[in-house]
């Protein structure tokens, strides 16, 4: 990673993004040459693209011009703030992808990470990469937000989003019949209630949210330890300061309530479900599985040492990322033309249904052996039956994974669907989220990490594998 270049590109373009606010081409620039410096790469040519949007088809002359040059052998490395500043459209990432790859260019660097265009799971990565970047882009601008930020700070409420429970719509006065609903709803909480008996208790005297809904236990629980009913406000996720309301209970109600429904041992039969890929991860240094390592308040996933596991404990890996770029990878994948050659073509088994053929095969041919063999005197019954019942039972399991392998019937349905599901998949629970991830992806091995200490995800450590 750490190669030294002589001739690099950096491209920076200004573009409005979907809020409506602009990332400056000056910070792009800045970033780009502090990652070129961080690397000890020498900076040949900047190119910069103004105002014209990479999405509109229209030429974008410096770009063209970097391309000449790398076409030309004239560059030996490309610098750019994030994927979605240099493609929008797939088939233009595929052109610069070609012409990286004439030229023998591999090192298309961001700030937040590398692609290497000329690697063939590089480029499924880079097109991932440029969705989730652009996601991320999004978020970011949201984050840096200056005129909500101000608000936060200044105490008021922000107006986006459903009413909060309690309030009214000013967001800041009391509700006469919520307000005391919510007192009650810590009174009991903290005599030791479940959250279940507080959802029937709600349900019994009709009460709903604000979006006239039923109640469930984990929009109670959002509900009372939410800071904003001890008069904090919250601002993308943290407290920032007292808020200009009156707070419905005390503080110290608040931190108790906190301390008692968000206690990890009470959730320790979802923290499973918290870890949707779960078994599907490969150690890229063992072989083995890996499972949930949560570090602090941040979910990872790991290989784990000791009698239990008996991983190598060499691998670990944030899992939000992690798991925003798999779903993003099958929803791709869903819709890419591989998939859809694969299951057209039919094309000889894959290996993997070849070899359990072979098994099955083999199994029915021992079954056969083990009644000539009782028939010819050489085994007892009960001998018999006990080989009989170990074969069987295999036999069973494989043809169970050998019928899977062969009728896809539960990816079939989601073929061609990446679009709208994506479009849909935070709607999706975690188990119909899972059965989609599992309908197309057989396993996933985890690399171990180049970058020691970088926030964010290598998509180089990620390698899949897929079902389809
Ligand atoms: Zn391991």
């Amino acid at each position: 990673m750490t190669k030294t270049r002589s001739a690099v590109a950096i491209y920076a373009r200004i573009s409005q993004d979907r809020t409506g606010e602009e990332l400056g081409v000056k910070r792009q620039l800045q970033d780009c040459r502090a990652e070129a410096e961080r690397r000890g790469w020498t900076v040949a040519q900047e190119y910069v693209d103004d105002d014209i949007s990479a999405y509109s088809g229209k030429k974008r002359p410096e770009y063209e011009r970097m391309l000449r040059d790398i076409a030309e052998g004239r560059r030996d490395g490309v610098i750019v703030w994030h994927m979605d500043r240099l493609h929008r459209r797939p088939i233009e990432l595929e052109r610069f992808a070609e012409i990286c790859g004439h030229a023998e260019l591999r090192d298309v660097v961001t700030p937040s990470g590398d692609v290497d265009l000329v690697n063939g799971d590089g480029l499924l990565m880079a097109r991932l990469l440029a969705a989730v970047a652009a996601n991320e882009s999004n978020a970011k601008s949201r984050r840096i937000s200056r005129k909500s930020l101000e608000i936060a700070q200044s105490g008021r409420p922000t107006m986006g989003g459903p009413r909060p429970f309690g309030f009214l719509d000013d967001r800041v006065t009391h509700h006469p019949a919520e307000a005391p609903v919510i007192r009650q709803l810590t009174r009991r909480a903290l005599a030791g209630e479940t959250l279940i008996s507080l959802v029937t208790w709600l349900q019994d005297k009709g009460v709903t949210t604000t979006q006239g809904k039923e109640w469930r236990t984990n929009t109670v629980r959002t509900v009372l330890t939410n800071p904003r009913m001890w008069g904090m406000r919250v601002h993308q996720g943290q407290v920032i300061g007292k808020a200009v309301w009156e707070p419905i209970i005390t503080e110290d109600e608040g931190e108790r309530l906190r301390r008692k429904l968000l206690d990890p041992a009470r959730r320790t039969n979802r923290s499973a479900r918290r870890y949707p890929l779960s078994g599907m991860l490969e150690c890229g240094k063992c072989g083995n599985r890996m499972h949930s390592h949560p570090r602090g308040q941040y979910r990872r996933y790991g290989c784990l040492k000791g009698p239990d596991s008996r991983g190598c404990g060499g691998i670990f890996i944030y899992a939000e990322r992690l798991e925003e770029f798999i779903a993003e990878a099958v929803l791709y994948r869903l819709d890419s033309p591989e998939l859809h050659r694969t299951l057209t073509e039919d094309t000889t088994a894959p290996e993997e249904a070849r070899a359990l053929e072979e098994a099955i095969e083999a199994d029915a041919a021992k079954l056969n052996e083990l009644a000539e063999m009782w028939a010819d005197g050489e085994i007892t019954r009960a001998q018999m039956k006990t080989m009989q019942s170990r074969v069987e039972a295999r036999l069973e399991t494989n043809r169970r994974a050998f019928s899977r392998l062969t009728h896809p019937a539960d990816a079939a349905e989601y073929i061609g669907q990446g679009q709208e599901l994506r479009a849909k998949w935070h709607t999706l629970n975690l188990s119909q989220q899972v059965a989609i991830i599992k309908a197309v992806l057989h396993k996933v091995t985890i690399l171990p990490a180049t970058t020691p200490g970088r926030h964010g995800l290598d998509p180089n450590r990620v390698v899949p594998e897929w079902r389809l």
